[in-house]
C-alpha cells in the first residue's frame, strides 16, 4: 500500500520522482513546470525526461505557447506501457479486467465459476481464455492480482476463512505455481479499499464497505492498510447491527453481512438486476426488502464511522446499483447519527462494483510506479 515499492532506494530517484509528478498531473506539463516543482536542475530533468523516452513510459503530449515566441512540449505518462489483469472470485462468478498504469479498464469479462471447482485450474483457464480473446500482449503484462472474499493468512498462502465460497483452510499454492505470471492473492475488501486509495490521489484515511456475496471492509490509516494483530481487521460484515436478527453465513446471527449482502437478495428467489427493476417497479415486498437492508446498512456505517471518524467509501457489487438510492441512505445514516447532520462522510467508491477486481490489479501497478 505504501509508495515504495520493491527494490526501490529509500531515497527517491530524479526519474521517480519525474515519472511519478508526471503520472499524478492532471494539466499541461513542460520539462520547465518539472524543474520547479521538483526542485531539479534543467539538465537533470532533461536527462531523466529521456531515460523516460526510452523506456516507453513517457512521451510528448501537445504544445503551449510560451511568452516570448518560443512553445513549450508537453508531456504525459504512457498508460498502455504496462498492463495488469485484476481477477474477483466470487461463489457463483469470476470477473476479469485488464487495467493500465492509470488503473483504466481496458477489457472486462464475466465468466461462471463454481468454488466446488477448485481454484487453481479455472482461473488458469479463464485467464488466459481472457487474455486471447482480447489479444494482451504478455510481455507488457506486470501481474495477475486474485481478489477472493475471506480470510487469508499473513504469507496469502492459505485461504482460513471464505464462508461465501464454503472454504475453509484450504491451500491457494496452486494459483502461484499455475498462472505463469507474477500473483498476488489478497481479501477482495482490502483491493477494493486500495483502488479507492489510487484513484483518489492517496486519500491517506479511509474506511471502505464492501457489499458483495459477504460483506467486508478495509481500514486504510496514513496510506496503509491496517491489518489488525491477526489480519482480520475491518471485517465490517460480522458486526452486529441486530441481536438475535437473521442467521449469517458465519454462523452467527444479526451480522451486517446477513442483512446488506448480495445474498439476501439471492436468498428472497431475486437475481439483483431483477430485484432492482422490480424495485423500480415499486413492488411492495422488495420496496420493504430493500428498506431494511437500507436501514441495517445505515446502523453498520454509523458504527464504523463512530470508530474511525474517517470516510466511508461504499463499493462491491452492489454499488453498481445504489447510485439512485444513495440520498436516502445518507439521510438513514444522518439521522442515526450522533453530529454529522448530513453524513458527507458517506460516499460511493469510485469503480463501483469494479473495484476489488481493479484493486486486484492496482497492487502491481502501484509497485510499478513505486519502483522506477
Ligand atoms: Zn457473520
Amino acid at each position: 500500500m505504501d509508495n515504495n515499492g520493491g527494490g526501490r532506494p529509500a531515497r527517491a530517484t530524479a526519474r521517480g520522482r519525474i515519472y511519478r509528478y508526471l503520472h499524478r498531473s492532471r494539466g499541461f506539463c513542460a520539462k520547465q513546470d518539472l524543474a520547479r516543482a521538483l526542485g531539479l536542475s534543467m539538465p537533470t530533468v532533461y536527462q531523466n525526461v529521456n531515460d523516460l523516452m526510452d523506456m516507453g513510459l513517457v512521451s510528448y503530449s501537445g504544445q503551449r505557447q510560451a511568452t516570448g515566441g518560443r512553445s513549450a512540449q508537453g508531456l504525459a505518462i504512457v498508460p498502455e506501457a504496462r498492463l495488469a489483469v485484476g481477477i474477483s472470485v466470487t461463489d457463483d462468478r469470476l470477473r476479469l479486467a485488464v487495467t493500465d498504469l492509470l488503473l483504466r479498464q481496458v477489457a472486462y469479462k464475466v465468466a461462471p465459476f463454481d468454488p466446488a471447482d477448485g481454484l487453481d485450474e479455472p482461473l488458469y483457464r479463464e485467464l488466459e481464455r481472457f487474455l486471447d480473446e482480447n489479444e494482451v500482449d504478455r510481455f507488457r503484462l506486470l501481474g495477475v492480482g486474485v481478489a477472493v472474499p475471506g480470510i487469508l493468512s499473513a504469507d496469502s498462502r492459505q485461504l482460513l476463512f471464505a464462508p461465501t465460497l464454503g472454504l475453509r483452510n484450504v491451500s491457494v499454492e496452486g494459483l502461484y505455481s499455475r498462472i505463469p505470471y507474477p500473483v498476488h492473492i489478497d481479501n477482495d475488501a482490502n483491493c477494493g479499499g486500495s483502488a479507492e486509495w489510487f484513484i483518489r490521489d492517496h486519500q491517506p484515511n479511509m474506511a471502505y464497505l464492501s457489499l458483495e456475496g459477504g460483506v467486508g471492509g478495509a481500514i486504510l490509516i496514513n496510506n496503509s492498510l491496517y491489518t489488525g494483530m491477526t489480519q482480520r481487521s475491518g471485517e465490517f460484515g460480522h458486526m452486529c447491527v441486530e441481536p438475535g436478527g437473521l442467521a449469517c453465513s458465519c454462523g452467527r446471527q444479526g451480522c451486517l453481512e446477513a442483512y446488506c449482502s448480495v445474498r439476501r437478495i439471492q436468498d428472497e428467489g431475486f437475481t439483483v438486476q431483477e430485484f432492482f427493476s422490480r424495485l423500480e417497479r415499486h413492488d411492495p415486498a422488495c420496496g420493504a426488502l430493500w428498506g431494511d437492508m437500507l436501514r441495517h446498512l445505515a446502523i453498520g456505517v454509523n458504527n464504523i464511522h463512530m470508530a474511525l471518524d474517517c470516510d466511508v467509501i461504499l463499493g462491491g457489487y452492489l454499488t453498481g446499483y445504489l447510485e439512485s438510492w444513495f440520498p436516502l441512505l445518507r439521510e438513514y445514516v444522518a439521522h442515526g447519527s450522533l453530529l454529522d447532520e448530513g453524513a458527507e462522510y458517506l460516499q460511493l467508491s469510485t469503480f463501483r462494483s469494479h473495484s476489488s477486481m481493479l484493486g486486484a490489479a492496482c497492487h502491481f501497478v502501484q509497485d510499478f510506479i513505486g519502483g522506477i
